[in-house]
């Protein structure tokens, strides 16, 4: 076979499909796996959503789409900007992607050259190092400690600055720790940026809607005016509107950057889907109960969850302020072996017997950047959530 591109090089296959995948083997092997390692809502999308698609592909409306994403979508997403981050943003400041993966890829395609480093805070949604390595960019990364609520701490952020810094990826509430930040503290991380005026702030707002017990979210073009023409505000409704299927993701930032990122997705996938398109105005526009009711749930699962690993001996497990994850700390499992005879040496020794031994997936921490934890996804049922901790209890009580 010819050899493939030399960009690939540096680029993983992440642990988390790795995971799924052996996941999968196992459920099709008949036994009775219980998946809490997917970032995915377990609710249908909004019968309102599915019915806008349905009669917009009665209507017609089945032509290429507009590159940029169509008016009436635009203005449904310039309408929440203002209306819940009291941002405005002029048509020409928003752009529509196939997915928030695809505004991510966009936005790092259209800022970072090579040699160009991008801060990331850490732990991170797997995916952000291996983007800026695909961009030619160098991922340089920034601790955020447990002891600090794992959240980025200024000093670190500004010791962390180089004259080759390009860009500061923040994305609160977070993947995988579900922490979020506090006005105060994205003050903070703000003062910072304001010192640096040459680098970009993408913010990755997916998780904005799940923020518990009256935590009030914030962003930080809203938090700090002065940087908004150099924000990448970015956020979609795969995570709010549990429509992850319908690839759909959408960002306001400087009309420059804006239209380059909508150039460039012109020549490699063109607009979204207009199918996806129409679903996405209806739930932006259409009634919001919906979203709260969820993240009620979410939150007494993540209380549940949170109290039933405290349970566990040897993990640790703080309560975040939103998101669908939790972070356990595993250090106490560590340098033991389980009944099925595995060494644990590692976060990932952990999660792989924990598989094999008690069929619940999670993802270790290393794919995260920071160990020794687990990410546990709670959006699934309660009865799987109590049963899986049951399962993860008796795995760490016969740990020897
Ligand atoms: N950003 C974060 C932090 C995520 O966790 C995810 C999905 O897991 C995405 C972006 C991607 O969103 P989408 O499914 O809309 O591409």
């Amino acid at each position: 076979m010819p050899a493939l591109a030399e960009r690939l090089k540096d680029v993983t296959v992440s642990p988390i499909v790795a995971m799924s995948s052996r996941a999968r083997v196992l459920k099709a092997e008949g036994k009775d796996v219980i998946s809490l390692a997917v970032g995915e809502p377990d609710f249908p999308t909004p019968p309102h959503a599915v019915e806008a698609a349905h009669q917009a592909a009665l209507a017609g409306d089945t032509k290429y789409p507009a590159q940029d994403g169509g008016v009436p979508l635009k203005k449904a997403i310039q309408a929440k900007f203002k209306r819940e981050n009291n941002l405005d943003y002029a048509l020409d400041e928003i752009c529509v992607c196939n997915g928030g993966k695809q505004v991510l890829m966009n936005a790092l395609l259209a800022t970072v050259s090579p040699g160009d480093e991008v801060l990331i805070p850490v732990p991170y949604w797997a995916s952000y190092g291996e983007m800026v390595k695909l961009a030619g960019g160098t991922p340089t990364f920034v601790n955020c400690p447990q002891n600090n609520g794992f959240k980025l701490r200024p000093e670190d952020l500004e010791a962390a600055i180089t004259p080759r810094t390009k860009m500061l990826m923040l994305n609160f509430p977070n993947n995988p720790t579900g922490a979020a930040c506090s006005r105060e503290e994205m003050q903070a991380i703000a003062d910072v940026m304001l010192r640096h005026p040459d680098v970009w702030v993408l913010t990755d707002d997916m998780y904005e809607h799940l923020v518990f017990d009256g935590f009030g979210f914030c962003t930080i073009a809203e938090v700090e005016p002065r940087l908004k023409d150099r924000v990448i505000t970015v956020n979609g409704v795969s995570k709010t509107y549990a429509m992850t299927g319908w690839r759909l993701g959408y960002a306001g930032g400087p009309k420059a950057l804006i239209k380059a990122m909508v150039n460039m997705q012109g020549q490699v996938t063109s607009g979204v889907s207009t199918i996806s398109q129409a679903a996405a105005v209806a739930a932006l526009t259409g009634p919001q109960e919906l979203v709260r009711e969820r993240a009620e749930v979410y939150r007494a699962r993540r209380d549940l969850v949170v109290e039933l690993l405290n349970q566990a001996p040897g993990l640790t497990c703080a309560k975040p302020e939103g998101a669908f994850y939790v972070y356990p700390n595993v250090a106490g499992c560590l340098g033991k072996t389980t009944a099925g005879g595995r060494r644990i040496e590692t976060d990932a020794d952990f999660a792989l017997a924990l598989l094999e031994e008690k069929l619940v997936a999670t993802v270790h921490g290393a794919a995260y950047g920071m160990s020794p934890y687990l990410r546990i996804s709670y959006a699934t049922d309660t009865a799987s959530l109590r049963e899986a901790c049951a399962r993860i209890r008796d795995f760490c009580g016969s740990l020897s």
